[in-house]
């Protein structure tokens, strides 16, 4: 049990919330490959040493502290540079080892047959693009040092069937496992795309298109932090569509719609590009303007106001009229923004009281 935490804990190292998915699937990777590979070769290792070859130990030895580096450098050094130096160096051991067991023939001459490792790490690592690079650049070596004349390269010595089949069957090994990681991206970038998608309908009304209150919450956070350091206020303006209960009940629920849609349009055309407008609930839209003090955000509403009542709305080819109040309120050092939500609904509602089409200021609520 304590064991099985102390190796997921470890693969872990170097992952974080902040990373995106892939990365955090290329730094567990490293760690277990890093993991893997020492074990594997201190064993051999220690084998060799037991079996009084030197030069393999070293090798071997060598290639335990090497992996073992790559591990560290991720965590220690961190980063895209640390993770690229790690996979490299991870790459470069591995590759570094197969090539001294072609060279060598390792243990009855079957040391080419690990080389079939290095096409899904490679791709494991590099992705599909740097991954074939890493292959072929692999392949080449090997080839380099198997066809060499008189096999002046190798310590031992192949058939040229062996030889060939070699090239190939890595070659196939490479194609398959690039076709898999090819895959392996579109259907990540897909999935990606989707999840994207969703999260934008879920933050957007689907009837007006303009952003809900998830979607407006958001942008609001930012712009409070931004105001935080300005120290400049920003407003916030709540409007009501007026009697639209009965516009509803006297031209039909679809004619309604069409009415709200027909409302965001004008408003969202009638605010400047720093402001947002979004769809607070039913027929109620919520405007939020960064660094604007409550006196120019009054005659912004006031804009706004006339061109939804000089809006020509036609439905069954008769004109109606459609007007809404509006109540503004400032969020400032003093203000914060609930407080100011709640003044505006104050304000709307006196706008309301006081015969509707109207704005109606937070200031002014006392008098
Ligand atoms: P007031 O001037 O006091 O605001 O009167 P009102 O009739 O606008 O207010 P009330 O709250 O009584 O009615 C709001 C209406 O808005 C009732 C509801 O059916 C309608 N409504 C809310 N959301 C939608 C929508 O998505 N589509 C349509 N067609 N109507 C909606
Ligand atoms: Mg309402
Ligand atoms: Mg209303």
């Amino acid at each position: 049990m304590m064991f099985s935490k102390g190796i997921t804990k470890f693969i872990a190292q170097g992952c974080s919330d902040h990373l995106d998915e892939e990365t955090n699937r290329k730094v567990r990777v490293i760690n277990l490959f890093a993991l893997v590979g020492v074990c594997l070769t201190l064993v051999l290792g220690l084998r060799a040493i037991v079996d009084g070859n030197v030069p393999l130990a070293l090798i071997l030895l060598v290639a335990t502290a090497l992996f073992g580096a790559s591990q560290r450098i991720h965590v220690k050094v961190g980063g895209t540079m640390g993770r690229v130096l790690s996979m490299n160096l991870l790459l470069t051991c591995l590759m570094g080892l197969m090539a001294v067991l072609v060279v060598t023939g390792g243990n009855g001459n079957t040391g080419p047959l690990w080389i079939y490792i290095v096409p899904p790490v490679a791709m494991f690592f590099g992705g599909f693009r740097r991954g074939l690079q890493s292959n072929f650049g692999f392949i080449l070596l090997i080839a380099l040092l198997l066809f060499f004349p008189d096999e002046r390269l190798l310590l031992t010595s192949y058939s040229v069937e062996l030889k060939t089949r070699l090239i190939y069957s890595f070659l196939t090994v490479t194609f398959l496992s690039a076709f898999y990681e090819y895959s392996r991206q579109k259907t990540f970038e897909t999935v990606q795309q989707l999840s994207e998608r969703f999260e934008q309908q879920a933050r957007q009304d689907p009837l007006t298109r303009l952003p809900n209150r998830r979607g407006v919450q958001q942008y609001i956070d930012y712009e409070l932090t931004r105001m935080a350091r300005s120290g400049r206020p920003m407003t916030v303006i709540l409007a009501d569509v007026d009697r639209f209960k009965a516009i509803n009940d006297t031209y039909g629920h679809d004619n309604g719609d069409q009415i709200l849609m027909r409302i965001a349009q004008t408003f969202r055309a009638r605010i400047r590009r720093q402001d947002i407008v979004a769809r607070w609930g039913g027929e109620e839209f919520l405007f939020v303007l960064p660094e604007t003090p409550e006196s120019n955000a009054m005659i912004l509403a006031n804009d706004i106001r006339e061109a939804l009542a000089q809006l020509p709305v036609n439905i069954d080819g008769e004109r109606i009229e459609v007007t809404a109040s509006f109540g503004v309120c400032e969020v400032n050092a003093d203000v914060t923004l609930n407080r100011a939500l709640s003044l505006a609904d104050k304000a709307l509602y006196r706008a309301k009281d006081k015969g509707r089409n109207r704005v109606c200021a937070a200031s002014q609520l006392d008098d």
